[in-house]
Protein backbone atom coordinates (compact mmCIF):
# COMPACT_ATOMS: atom_id res chain seq x y z
CA UNK A 1 0.00 0.00 0.00
CA UNK A 2 1.33 3.78 -1.09
CA UNK A 3 -0.90 6.73 0.78
CA UNK A 4 0.04 9.66 -0.41
CA UNK A 5 -1.81 13.40 -0.18
CA UNK A 6 -1.75 16.58 -1.44
CA UNK A 7 -0.86 16.54 -5.48
CA UNK A 8 -2.78 13.17 -6.04
CA UNK A 9 -5.94 14.42 -4.82
CA UNK A 10 -9.42 14.31 -7.06
CA UNK A 11 -8.76 15.76 -9.97
CA UNK A 12 -7.69 13.80 -13.84
CA UNK A 13 -9.01 13.59 -17.52
CA UNK A 14 -12.62 14.46 -17.81
CA UNK A 15 -13.22 11.25 -19.97
CA UNK A 16 -11.31 9.71 -22.39
CA UNK A 17 -7.75 8.35 -22.63
CA UNK A 18 -4.84 11.05 -21.65
CA UNK A 19 -0.95 9.86 -21.42
CA UNK A 20 1.29 11.47 -19.14
CA UNK A 21 2.99 13.48 -22.09
CA UNK A 22 -0.67 14.77 -22.47
CA UNK A 23 -1.32 13.11 -25.54
CA UNK A 24 -4.43 11.02 -26.30
CA UNK A 25 -4.43 7.54 -26.83
CA UNK A 26 -6.78 5.67 -29.38
CA UNK A 27 -8.81 3.65 -27.29
CA UNK A 28 -9.79 0.17 -27.96
CA UNK A 29 -13.48 0.03 -27.77
CA UNK A 30 -15.48 2.92 -28.03
CA UNK A 31 -18.17 3.65 -25.68
CA UNK A 32 -21.09 3.52 -27.78
CA UNK A 33 -24.46 2.09 -25.60
CA UNK A 34 -26.60 3.90 -23.68
CA UNK A 35 -24.50 7.05 -21.43
CA UNK A 36 -27.08 6.69 -18.77
CA UNK A 37 -28.92 3.30 -16.91
CA UNK A 38 -31.52 3.29 -14.54
CA UNK A 39 -32.38 0.90 -12.36
CA UNK A 40 -34.63 0.06 -9.36
CA UNK A 41 -33.79 -2.30 -6.45
CA UNK A 42 -36.33 -3.21 -4.00
CA UNK A 43 -35.31 -4.47 -0.64
CA UNK A 44 -36.35 -7.32 1.40
CA UNK A 45 -39.39 -6.54 3.39
CA UNK A 46 -37.73 -6.23 7.51
CA UNK A 47 -41.21 -7.21 8.54
CA UNK A 48 -44.34 -8.80 7.32
CA UNK A 49 -46.67 -6.17 6.96
CA UNK A 50 -48.61 -4.96 3.72
CA UNK A 51 -46.52 -4.19 0.78
CA UNK A 52 -46.57 -1.25 -1.94
CA UNK A 53 -44.92 -3.00 -5.02
CA UNK A 54 -44.74 -5.79 -6.76
CA UNK A 55 -42.24 -6.29 -9.23
CA UNK A 56 -43.42 -7.85 -12.06
CA UNK A 57 -40.44 -8.63 -14.60
CA UNK A 58 -36.96 -7.27 -15.16
CA UNK A 59 -37.59 -4.05 -16.00
CA UNK A 60 -41.25 -2.76 -14.28
CA UNK A 61 -42.73 -2.72 -10.95
CA UNK A 62 -46.59 -2.16 -9.70
CA UNK A 63 -46.74 0.72 -6.89
CA UNK A 64 -49.84 0.94 -4.51
CA UNK A 65 -50.65 4.13 -3.26
CA UNK A 66 -52.94 2.41 -0.69
CA UNK A 67 -56.51 2.10 -2.88
CA UNK A 68 -56.74 5.87 -3.83
CA UNK A 69 -56.21 4.93 -7.36
CA UNK A 70 -54.95 1.94 -9.23
CA UNK A 71 -51.64 0.38 -9.30
CA UNK A 72 -49.16 2.04 -11.81
CA UNK A 73 -46.97 0.71 -13.48
CA UNK A 74 -43.21 1.99 -13.54
CA UNK A 75 -40.79 0.63 -16.01
CA UNK A 76 -36.83 1.50 -16.07
CA UNK A 77 -33.80 -0.26 -17.49
CA UNK A 78 -33.51 -2.87 -14.83
CA UNK A 79 -35.73 -3.45 -11.97
CA UNK A 80 -33.79 -6.01 -9.10
CA UNK A 81 -36.57 -8.09 -6.95
CA UNK A 82 -35.65 -8.87 -3.31
CA UNK A 83 -34.06 -11.80 -3.90
CA UNK A 84 -31.92 -11.05 -6.75
CA UNK A 85 -28.20 -11.03 -5.66
CA UNK A 86 -25.23 -8.56 -4.56
CA UNK A 87 -23.77 -10.74 -7.98
CA UNK A 88 -26.50 -10.18 -10.25
CA UNK A 89 -26.92 -6.45 -9.68
CA UNK A 90 -23.25 -6.08 -10.08
CA UNK A 91 -23.01 -8.14 -13.07
CA UNK A 92 -26.00 -5.44 -14.69
CA UNK A 93 -24.97 -2.63 -13.69
CA UNK A 94 -21.28 -2.06 -13.13
CA UNK A 95 -19.29 -4.56 -14.39
CA UNK A 96 -19.39 -3.31 -18.38
CA UNK A 97 -18.36 0.24 -16.85
CA UNK A 98 -15.36 -1.79 -15.50
CA UNK A 99 -14.38 -2.03 -18.77
CA UNK A 100 -14.58 1.37 -19.98
CA UNK A 101 -12.48 2.21 -16.96
CA UNK A 102 -9.72 0.06 -18.12
CA UNK A 103 -9.88 1.20 -21.10
CA UNK A 104 -9.59 4.71 -19.89
CA UNK A 105 -13.16 6.38 -19.95
CA UNK A 106 -14.73 7.24 -16.15
CA UNK A 107 -17.81 6.36 -15.13
CA UNK A 108 -19.74 6.47 -12.05
CA UNK A 109 -22.27 4.55 -10.27
CA UNK A 110 -24.54 6.12 -7.94
CA UNK A 111 -26.56 4.36 -5.15
CA UNK A 112 -30.36 6.67 -4.48
CA UNK A 113 -32.86 6.17 -2.00
CA UNK A 114 -34.31 7.14 1.40
CA UNK A 115 -32.74 6.25 4.53
CA UNK A 116 -33.45 2.33 4.86
CA UNK A 117 -33.86 1.74 1.28
CA UNK A 118 -30.77 -0.22 0.99
CA UNK A 119 -28.31 1.71 -0.85
CA UNK A 120 -25.29 0.98 1.85
CA UNK A 121 -26.11 -2.77 1.24
CA UNK A 122 -26.03 -2.83 -2.75
CA UNK A 123 -22.66 -0.67 -2.35
CA UNK A 124 -21.05 -1.96 0.74
CA UNK A 125 -22.87 -5.06 2.00
CA UNK A 126 -23.56 -6.12 5.41
CA UNK A 127 -21.07 -4.03 7.17
CA UNK A 128 -20.82 -3.98 10.82
CA UNK A 129 -22.30 -1.24 12.46
CA UNK A 130 -21.09 -2.07 15.92
CA UNK A 131 -18.15 -3.77 17.11
CA UNK A 132 -20.48 -7.38 17.52
CA UNK A 133 -19.96 -9.18 21.44
CA UNK A 134 -18.35 -12.66 21.48
CA UNK A 135 -21.46 -14.25 21.03
CA UNK A 136 -22.38 -13.02 17.30
CA UNK A 137 -19.05 -14.27 16.12
CA UNK A 138 -20.43 -17.36 14.55
CA UNK A 139 -19.60 -18.41 11.25
CA UNK A 140 -22.79 -16.19 9.87
CA UNK A 141 -21.70 -13.26 11.69
CA UNK A 142 -21.42 -9.81 10.19
CA UNK A 143 -17.66 -9.53 11.38
CA UNK A 144 -16.78 -12.29 9.19
CA UNK A 145 -17.21 -9.78 6.29
CA UNK A 146 -13.83 -8.48 6.85
CA UNK A 147 -12.09 -11.39 6.47
CA UNK A 148 -13.81 -12.58 3.97
CA UNK A 149 -13.64 -11.04 0.55
CA UNK A 150 -15.42 -13.94 -1.12
CA UNK A 151 -18.80 -13.35 1.14
CA UNK A 152 -21.73 -13.06 -1.37
CA UNK A 153 -23.31 -10.42 0.35
CA UNK A 154 -20.07 -8.31 -0.15
CA UNK A 155 -21.12 -5.16 -2.61
CA UNK A 156 -20.57 -3.29 -5.72
CA UNK A 157 -17.79 -1.08 -4.15
CA UNK A 158 -15.52 -4.32 -3.88
CA UNK A 159 -16.47 -6.35 -6.34
CA UNK A 160 -15.46 -3.36 -8.87
CA UNK A 161 -12.00 -3.62 -6.74
CA UNK A 162 -11.99 -7.31 -7.60
CA UNK A 163 -13.25 -7.04 -11.38
CA UNK A 164 -10.51 -4.32 -11.74
CA UNK A 165 -7.49 -6.71 -10.36
CA UNK A 166 -9.18 -9.75 -12.38
CA UNK A 167 -8.57 -8.08 -15.61
CA UNK A 168 -5.31 -6.73 -14.81
CA UNK A 169 -4.16 -10.47 -13.65
CA UNK A 170 -5.83 -11.81 -16.77
CA UNK A 171 -3.60 -9.00 -19.22
CA UNK A 172 -0.35 -10.95 -17.79
CA UNK A 173 2.88 -9.68 -15.36
CA UNK A 174 3.36 -7.11 -18.35
CA UNK A 175 0.62 -5.17 -17.72
CA UNK A 176 1.63 -2.27 -15.90
CA UNK A 177 -1.15 -1.07 -14.48
CA UNK A 178 -1.80 0.89 -11.18
CA UNK A 179 -4.97 1.20 -9.10
CA UNK A 180 -5.43 4.08 -6.30
CA UNK A 181 -8.45 4.89 -4.40
CA UNK A 182 -9.89 7.71 -2.46
CA UNK A 183 -12.91 7.67 -0.43
CA UNK A 184 -14.45 10.89 0.99
CA UNK A 185 -18.05 12.35 2.41
CA UNK A 186 -19.66 15.62 1.68
CA UNK A 187 -21.95 16.35 4.87
CA UNK A 188 -23.30 19.84 5.50
CA UNK A 189 -21.44 20.91 2.56
CA UNK A 190 -17.91 19.74 4.12
CA UNK A 191 -15.72 17.28 2.23
CA UNK A 192 -14.48 15.21 4.79
CA UNK A 193 -11.05 12.02 4.11
CA UNK A 194 -12.59 9.12 4.74
CA UNK A 195 -9.47 7.00 4.45
CA UNK A 196 -7.73 9.39 6.67
CA UNK A 197 -10.32 11.58 9.01
CA UNK A 198 -9.58 14.99 9.94
CA UNK A 199 -11.31 18.70 9.08
CA UNK A 200 -13.23 19.64 6.20
CA UNK A 201 -11.14 19.65 3.08
CA UNK A 202 -11.04 22.68 0.38
CA UNK A 203 -12.27 21.93 -3.34
CA UNK A 204 -10.24 23.75 -6.14
CA UNK A 205 -10.57 24.84 -9.76
CA UNK A 206 -8.19 25.52 -12.04
CA UNK A 207 -8.90 29.19 -13.42
CA UNK A 208 -11.17 27.92 -16.21
CA UNK A 209 -13.25 25.62 -13.97
CA UNK A 210 -12.08 22.46 -15.51
CA UNK A 211 -10.06 20.74 -12.98
CA UNK A 212 -11.32 19.81 -9.71
CA UNK A 213 -8.97 19.21 -6.89
CA UNK A 214 -9.85 18.42 -3.27
CA UNK A 215 -6.42 19.92 -1.82
CA UNK A 216 -5.08 17.35 0.45
CA UNK A 217 -7.39 14.39 0.18
CA UNK A 218 -5.48 10.47 0.31
CA UNK A 219 -4.86 8.56 -2.11
CA UNK A 220 -3.78 4.98 -2.00
CA UNK A 221 -2.13 2.74 -4.00
CA UNK A 222 -3.39 -0.61 -3.46
CA UNK A 223 -2.68 -4.43 -4.95
CA UNK A 224 -4.96 -6.17 -2.34
CA UNK A 225 -8.76 -6.60 -2.48
CA UNK A 226 -8.42 -7.53 1.32
CA UNK A 227 -6.93 -4.58 2.24
CA UNK A 228 -9.70 -2.40 -0.12
CA UNK A 229 -12.43 -4.18 2.03
CA UNK A 230 -10.96 -2.97 5.56
CA UNK A 231 -10.28 0.42 4.08
CA UNK A 232 -13.52 0.86 2.94
CA UNK A 233 -15.21 -0.97 6.11
CA UNK A 234 -12.87 1.49 8.61
CA UNK A 235 -13.71 4.64 5.92
CA UNK A 236 -17.62 4.03 6.20
CA UNK A 237 -17.21 3.87 10.33
CA UNK A 238 -15.65 7.13 10.13
CA UNK A 239 -19.02 8.44 7.87
CA UNK A 240 -21.03 10.97 9.46
CA UNK A 241 -24.24 9.52 11.32
CA UNK A 242 -26.72 11.23 13.06
CA UNK A 243 -30.01 9.97 14.63
CA UNK A 244 -33.19 11.07 12.62
CA UNK A 245 -36.72 10.36 13.46
CA UNK A 246 -36.92 8.11 10.33
CA UNK A 247 -33.72 6.09 11.47
CA UNK A 248 -31.25 5.86 14.09
CA UNK A 249 -28.19 5.49 12.07
CA UNK A 250 -29.33 7.25 8.90
CA UNK A 251 -26.20 8.25 6.90
CA UNK A 252 -26.20 12.47 6.63
CA UNK A 253 -23.99 12.33 4.40
CA UNK A 254 -23.11 11.35 0.69
CA UNK A 255 -19.68 8.97 0.56
CA UNK A 256 -18.00 8.74 -2.71
CA UNK A 257 -15.35 6.15 -3.71
CA UNK A 258 -13.12 7.02 -6.39
CA UNK A 259 -11.20 4.09 -8.06
CA UNK A 260 -8.44 5.43 -10.30
CA UNK A 261 -7.02 2.83 -12.79
CA UNK A 262 -3.55 3.66 -14.72
CA UNK A 263 -2.24 1.90 -17.21
CA UNK A 264 1.11 2.21 -19.36
CA UNK A 265 1.44 1.60 -22.59
CA UNK A 266 4.45 1.76 -24.91
CA UNK A 267 2.92 4.94 -26.29
CA UNK A 268 1.84 6.83 -22.99
CA UNK A 269 -0.23 6.69 -19.78
CA UNK A 270 -4.23 5.87 -20.54
CA UNK A 271 -6.25 6.33 -17.15
CA UNK A 272 -10.33 5.66 -16.49
CA UNK A 273 -11.61 6.77 -13.24
CA UNK A 274 -14.61 5.01 -11.39
CA UNK A 275 -16.66 6.45 -9.22
CA UNK A 276 -19.28 4.53 -6.66
CA UNK A 277 -21.35 6.75 -4.70
CA UNK A 278 -23.42 5.99 -1.46
CA UNK A 279 -25.61 9.20 -1.71
CA UNK A 280 -27.59 10.69 1.52
CA UNK A 281 -30.90 9.36 2.19
CA UNK A 282 -33.39 11.08 -0.37
CA UNK A 283 -35.97 11.20 2.39
CA UNK A 284 -37.76 14.99 2.87
CA UNK A 285 -36.99 17.27 5.67
CA UNK A 286 -40.98 16.98 6.58
CA UNK A 287 -40.44 13.17 7.08
CA UNK A 288 -37.46 13.48 9.26
CA UNK A 289 -40.00 15.75 12.05
CA UNK A 290 -36.18 17.97 12.41
CA UNK A 291 -35.32 21.25 13.38
CA UNK A 292 -32.31 22.47 13.53
CA UNK A 293 -29.10 21.03 12.84
CA UNK A 294 -30.93 18.25 11.46
CA UNK A 295 -33.42 20.34 9.07
CA UNK A 296 -30.13 22.31 7.48
CA UNK A 297 -28.68 19.17 6.49
CA UNK A 298 -32.13 17.87 5.01
CA UNK A 299 -32.07 21.56 3.24
CA UNK A 300 -28.20 20.78 1.68
CA UNK A 301 -29.33 17.03 0.92
CA UNK A 302 -32.34 17.60 -1.11
CA UNK A 303 -30.49 20.58 -2.73
CA UNK A 304 -27.47 18.37 -3.76
CA UNK A 305 -29.65 15.24 -4.92
CA UNK A 306 -31.77 17.68 -6.72
CA UNK A 307 -28.45 19.50 -8.53
CA UNK A 308 -27.43 15.72 -9.52
CA UNK A 309 -30.96 14.88 -10.55
CA UNK A 310 -30.80 17.95 -13.02
CA UNK A 311 -27.58 17.25 -14.43
CA UNK A 312 -28.15 13.94 -15.48
CA UNK A 313 -31.57 14.86 -16.60
CA UNK A 314 -29.39 17.73 -18.81
CA UNK A 315 -26.64 15.15 -19.85
CA UNK A 316 -28.85 12.55 -20.98
CA UNK A 317 -31.11 15.14 -22.87
CA UNK A 318 -27.89 16.04 -24.67
CA UNK A 319 -28.15 20.10 -22.95
CA UNK A 320 -25.61 22.05 -24.55
CA UNK A 321 -24.86 23.92 -20.91
CA UNK A 322 -25.12 21.58 -17.54
CA UNK A 323 -24.74 23.45 -14.68
CA UNK A 324 -22.74 21.72 -11.99
CA UNK A 325 -21.93 24.54 -9.08
CA UNK A 326 -25.09 24.34 -7.55
CA UNK A 327 -23.85 21.82 -4.85
CA UNK A 328 -20.48 20.14 -3.67
CA UNK A 329 -21.16 16.67 -4.66
CA UNK A 330 -22.08 18.11 -8.64
CA UNK A 331 -18.82 19.60 -8.51
CA UNK A 332 -17.08 16.89 -7.74
CA UNK A 333 -18.24 14.30 -10.02
CA UNK A 334 -18.54 17.19 -12.97
CA UNK A 335 -15.50 14.94 -14.00
CA UNK A 336 -17.46 11.96 -14.12
CA UNK A 337 -20.33 13.41 -15.58
CA UNK A 338 -18.86 14.98 -18.02
CA UNK A 339 -17.00 13.76 -21.78
CA UNK A 340 -17.73 10.44 -23.07
CA UNK A 341 -19.05 8.70 -19.30
CA UNK A 342 -21.50 6.24 -18.58
CA UNK A 343 -23.56 6.96 -15.66
CA UNK A 344 -25.87 4.23 -13.89
CA UNK A 345 -28.35 5.11 -11.01
CA UNK A 346 -29.44 2.52 -8.65
CA UNK A 347 -32.64 3.93 -7.22
CA UNK A 348 -33.37 2.17 -3.73
CA UNK A 349 -37.02 1.57 -2.32
CA UNK A 350 -38.68 -0.39 0.70
CA UNK A 351 -41.42 -2.55 -0.20
CA UNK A 352 -43.44 -1.75 3.29
CA UNK A 353 -46.75 0.06 2.90
CA UNK A 354 -45.83 2.58 5.59
CA UNK A 355 -43.22 3.27 3.03
CA UNK A 356 -45.18 4.45 0.56
CA UNK A 357 -44.75 7.99 0.18
CA UNK A 358 -40.96 7.77 -0.20
CA UNK A 359 -41.00 4.53 -2.24
CA UNK A 360 -43.24 6.56 -4.33
CA UNK A 361 -40.22 10.20 -4.23
CA UNK A 362 -37.79 7.58 -5.63
CA UNK A 363 -39.82 6.03 -8.59
CA UNK A 364 -40.96 9.17 -9.53
CA UNK A 365 -37.06 10.83 -9.30
CA UNK A 366 -35.57 7.79 -11.70
CA UNK A 367 -38.41 7.56 -13.87
CA UNK A 368 -37.82 11.19 -14.49
CA UNK A 369 -33.96 10.69 -15.34
CA UNK A 370 -35.05 7.12 -17.43
CA UNK A 371 -37.97 8.53 -19.19
CA UNK A 372 -35.40 11.24 -20.90
CA UNK A 373 -32.76 8.11 -22.24
CA UNK A 374 -35.67 6.43 -23.74
CA UNK A 375 -37.21 9.63 -25.53
CA UNK A 376 -33.61 9.79 -26.63
CA UNK A 377 -33.44 6.53 -27.99
CA UNK A 378 -36.90 6.12 -29.54
CA UNK A 379 -35.90 9.58 -31.12
CA UNK A 380 -32.29 8.03 -32.89
P1 LIG B 1 -29.52 2.70 3.50
O1 LIG B 1 -28.04 2.68 3.27
O2 LIG B 1 -30.29 3.03 2.26
O3 LIG B 1 -29.92 3.54 4.66
P2 LIG B 1 -29.13 -0.04 4.32
O4 LIG B 1 -28.27 -0.53 3.20
O5 LIG B 1 -28.45 0.27 5.59
O6 LIG B 1 -29.99 1.21 3.87
O7 LIG B 1 -30.29 -1.12 4.51
C1 LIG B 1 -31.23 -1.09 5.57
C2 LIG B 1 -31.38 -2.51 6.14
O8 LIG B 1 -31.92 -3.40 5.15
C3 LIG B 1 -30.06 -3.11 6.57
O9 LIG B 1 -30.28 -3.88 7.73
C4 LIG B 1 -29.66 -3.98 5.41
O10 LIG B 1 -28.81 -5.04 5.80
C5 LIG B 1 -31.01 -4.48 4.89
N1 LIG B 1 -30.99 -4.68 3.43
C6 LIG B 1 -31.05 -3.71 2.49
N2 LIG B 1 -31.03 -4.22 1.25
C7 LIG B 1 -30.93 -5.55 1.40
C8 LIG B 1 -30.86 -6.65 0.48
N3 LIG B 1 -30.89 -6.48 -0.85
N4 LIG B 1 -30.78 -7.91 1.01
C9 LIG B 1 -30.76 -8.10 2.33
N5 LIG B 1 -30.83 -7.11 3.25
C10 LIG B 1 -30.91 -5.85 2.80
MG1 LIG C 1 -26.61 3.84 4.24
Amino acid sequence: MAASAGASSWSGSSGGSTSSQGRQLATAQPVQEERLVVGVRVRPSLEATERCIEVISGGSLLYDDGGKSRPRKYSYDHVFKENDTQEQVYKTTTAPLVKDVLNGYNAAVFAYGATGSGKTHTMLGPVPRKKPSTADRGPSAVVGYEADVSNQDIGLMVRAIEDIFGHIEAAGPESSTKVSISYLEIYNELIRDLLNPGGPLELREDHRGQRITVAGLSEITTSSRKEVVSLLIKGNKSRTMEPTAANQTSSRSHALLSITVQTRTPLGTKQGRLFLTDLAGSERAKKTKNRGKRLQEGAHINRSLLALGNCINALSGGARYVNYRDSKLTRLLKEALSGRCKTVMIAHVAPESKHRDETKNTLVYADRANSITTKLQSSV
